[in-house]
């Protein structure tokens, strides 16, 4: 009923003043945005490639989220396996004007070293050295793209010097990125998944959205059985599910 009251001052209103369009547009635009692709595979597995592991939850999650919250306008920085630079990726949501950018990634680790989970970083500054070593690997897509040196204004993304930039950052979105954030954690949780945090690193790819933004790490694709869970459909499905919930959740939340 509210809606339909919504929609009749609405329609008063851009008959009278038609600059009433922008107060009257409502819809929600979720940008969801599936990490690296095409000649850019992402960390490997034994069998699998992160690339295509990030791209099936974020179709997934896409799906969920347009057959059930008619609201919400869905955009994808990539729907194939192709690659996008991580300027582009950021450029996407911003000229869509998002509400939201949900970056969809999958961790690992170096060597032997065994791990099991999903986290969710926000942009920040990385207190522990492990954050700093997931966004390390993850701008290094950078290198993949022509000229990122003078894209990126010099920054390296294998030195840790390079990320003293994130250290002088405001970020006006950070409380609703932790809030969505921790959204996220807490259906991951209840679906079972080992909990691994919230966190803050430096990722390029957040620092130039201009909306509440956060980067999943899904789960581990070095570890055998998190690799076998992440390439099943029963993973996929139940990863997807905890994303959108959580989205439900913080869209709610925001009114
Ligand atoms: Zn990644």
């Amino acid at each position: 009923m509210r809606h339909i009251i919504f929609r009749a001052i609405c329609l008063v209103l851009l008959t009278l003043a038609p600059a009433a369009q922008v107060w009257c547009d409502n819809t929600f635009t979720l940008v969801l945005d599936a990490g690296h692709g095409g000649k850019d595979p992402g960390a490997l597995g034994k069998r699998g490639k992160e690339k295509n592991i990030n791209l099936a939850v974020a179709l997934a999650v896409g799906k969920l989220v347009e057959q059930n919250l008619k609201d919400v306008k869905v955009v994808y920085t990539r729907k194939t396996d192709v690659f996008v630079e991580l300027d582009e990726r950021a450029a996407i949501a911003n000229r869509a004007k998002a509400d939201l950018f949900v970056s969809i990634h999958t961790n690992a680790l170096p060597g032997k070293a065994q791990g099991r989970g999903s986290e969710t970083y926000t942009l920040g500054m990385h207190r522990a050295a492990d954050n700093l070593a997931v966004a390390k690997r993850e701008n290094s897509a950078i290198m993949l793209e022509k000229d990122y040196e003078n894209r990126y204004e010099g920054f390296d993304p294998k030195s840790a010097e390079s990320y003293i930039i994130f250290e002088f950052m405001q970020d006006t979105y950070m409380e609703q990125s932790v809030k969505l954030a921790t959204f996220i954690q807490k259906q991951f949780r209840s679906a079972g998944r080992p909990d691994k945090g919230v966190h803050q690193a430096g990722f390029l790819v957040l620092r130039a959205t201009s909306m509440p933004s956060c980067l999943i790490e899904l789960g581990y694709i070095t570890t055998a059985s998190e690799e076998e869970y992440l390439l099943s459909q029963r993973g996929v499905d139940q990863l997807a599910k905890s994303i959108y919930e959580a989205i439900k959740n913080y869209k709610a939340n925001k009114k």
